[in-house]
């Protein structure tokens, strides 16, 4: 039987997740919570309601039809019963046959653009068996990742085989200081990083710089050591902090806590980089 996979959205023609115009699904479910995500609605791994608050005239349609007023089930009820749309079930199962066979249907776009499929979420190796499966049935098409790197070694391997391309964030060099920001220490992450540049694949690394947090020149100096004379890496893109990223909180029912100051201009040094001869660019 086809495994099953949570899935929170689908973009197509996307040009920033890899070579080429691509499709990247974005699936559920993150085992890091770093204090800057910008996709809070891909952290849990079931699906869940989104309510957006803008617009809502409080006619309480949704609490008549509600089943379950105390936990929501994500039933959907309320959904359908919004006159103004302001609610949706995100997170959406699929099978990694049908996922591919609808994925597929793109091909020649793909084939035209030297684009292709890029996974990305929340953390794709999280539901590693369904990745597995889909890569397996994608072969033919350009298939790439966008990963933390946070699973363990044998499946980041098997993930790993199964790609031609993978874009890897490298949040923070430090493992105490990664803990304390991202909820999990960097050991399984910088373990995987070292078999990625041993695999030969082509990647990208990416830092999202979070003002005060890894735009710090030491961290960037410990992050350049860890790339540098790496054949197969493209490049380092750094994707500074927008203070959009709390956007999103309120809609899954999450309180956005960013602990540090989201003002402070963040410090993108190139030059660091360019030092180790690594090619930089920022997004
Ligand atoms: S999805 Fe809506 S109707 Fe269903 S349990 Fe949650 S709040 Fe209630
Ligand atoms: S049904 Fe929609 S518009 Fe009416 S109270 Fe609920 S969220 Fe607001």
């Amino acid at each position: 039987m086809s495994k099953t996979g949570i899935i929170f959205d689908i973009k197509q023609l996307a040009v920033f997740d890899g070579p080429g115009i691509r499709t990247t699904v974005f699936m559920k479910g993150c085992p890091l919570r770093c204090k800057w995500c910008h996709n809070p609605e891909g952290l849990s791994f079931l699906p869940q309601l989104m309510v957006s608050t803008q617009g809502c005239d409080g006619c309480g349609r949704c609490k008549e039809v509600c089943p379950s007023p105390e936990h929501c089930t994500a039933c959907g009820r309320c959904v359908v019963a919004c006159p103004r749309h302001l609610r949706k079930i995100c997170g959406t199962e699929y099978t990694a046959e049908a996922l591919a066979k609808k994925l597929w249907k793109d091909e020649r776009i793909f084939r035209m653009n030297g684009g292709g499929v890029t996974l990305s979420g929340g953390e794709p190796t999280a539901q590693w068996e369904f990745v597995l499966e889909l890569l397996e049935r994608l072969e033919g098409i350009h298939r790439a990742i966008e990963t933390c790197g946070y699973c363990s070694w044998e499946i980041f391997a098997e993930i790993l085989n199964r790609l031609d391309y993978i874009i890897m964030d490298i949040k923070l060099a430090d493992p105490k200081k990664h803990k304390y920001w991202t909820g999990k220490s960097n050991e399984r992450i910088l373990a995987n990083l070292e078999q990625l540049k041993c695999s030969k694949k082509p990647f990208t690394a990416r830092i999202p710089l979070i003002p005060g947090v890894n735009d710090t020149k030491e961290n960037l100096r410990m992050t350049a050591e860890l790339l540098k004379y790496t054949d197969n890496l493209e490049r380092l893109e750094l994707l500074p902090y927008h203070k959009t990223a709390g956007a999103k909180y309120s809609m899954v029912n999450l309180e956005y806590a960013p602990r540090f100051d989201e003002n402070q201009e963040v410090n993108a040094a190139v030059e660091i980089f360019e030092r180790y001869e690594i090619p930089v660019r920022i997004l």
